[in-house]
């Protein structure tokens, strides 16, 4: 069976992968074959004597940069018609589950991992390269931010997830709002009971409620994820509730 997603790491750590990537779902999708991970050395790549990957930083300042001509190479040697070439940079755009969407329909992806204070600017420009960031925070390397991508573009291919674990309801798929809250038995833990209605049986009251819970959460919580449409909805709820004795969503 041919991979639904090849994946080349370019890194100068390569033993870091598939790291947790090996466990669980994304393990599974790697052992099954639908996933192809292949992490590049890139000291493999490194011309002179010394394999050297780093050198200072012309202008001054504290620390190293990784040298061009290694990191070219090793992308030249990976990268074909449909890649897409991904620097891991906290400059970058930021990795959204619309962009994991986005990725998971690639058929080849490149992940660049940089270290130190991060590679030389012309690496970019001659590559055509996307600049990524997991968040706004800087690790000390880009393989952890490689690993955070795959391990959410991965879950997105289609048969990764058995539809017991179905991922169309979570936070940021469900129509940009967060996902509800979610329990499990007991029923009751530590005085803390679960809402009757999801006890009920009655799908179309569990998924109002589930509806409903997830608007709240996203109002209160990440307001800024909030469409007028949401708004308008949850104000409809909520007067067509207010009176109903039904318990509020946590
Ligand atoms: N001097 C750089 C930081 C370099 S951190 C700056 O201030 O922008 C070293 C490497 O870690 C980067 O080259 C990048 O590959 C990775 N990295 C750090 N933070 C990251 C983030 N938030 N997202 C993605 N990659 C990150």
């Amino acid at each position: 069976m041919s991979a639904l997603l090849d994946a080349d790491v370019l890194t100068i750590f390569p033993h870091m992968f598939p790291g947790p990537l090996g466990d669980s779902i994304t393990g599974r999708a790697l052992t099954e074959g639908l996933v192809h991970l292949n992490a590049v050395d890139v000291r493999g790549f490194a011309t002179d004597r010394h394999r050297s990957t780093d050198d200072y930083p012309y202008g001054g300042g504290p620390g190293m940069v990784m040298r061009p001509e290694p990191v070219v190479a090793a992308i030249e040697s990976v990268r074909r018609e449909s890649s897409r070439v991904l620097l891991m940079s906290p400059a970058g755009q930021r990795l959204t589950q619309r962009l994991a969407t986005e990725l998971a329909a690639a058929q080849h992806l490149v992940l660049v991992c940089g270290r130190y204070e991060g590679i030389d600017e012309r690496v970019g420009l001659v590559s055509d390269a996307e600049e990524v960031s997991i968040g706004d925070f800087v690790l000390t390397g880009g393989e952890l931010a490689a690993m955070v991508v795959l391990d959410a573009v991965i879950r997105l291919l289609p048969g990764v997830l058995s539809s017991a674990e179905a991922w169309r309801d979570e936070s940021h798929a469900l129509a940009g709002l967060l996902e509800y809250p979610q329990y499990t038995r007991p029923v009751e833990f530590r005085g803390l009971r679960v809402p009757d209605i999801l006890l009920s049986g009655h799908h179309a009251q569990v998924a109002a409620w589930r509806r409903r819970a997830a608007l709240v959460r996203t109002r209160d919580r990440r307001p800024d994820l909030l469409t007028a449409d949401h708004l308008a909805e949850l104000e409809r709820l909520e007067r067509l509730e207010a009176g109903d004795a039904q318990p509020r969503p946590a």
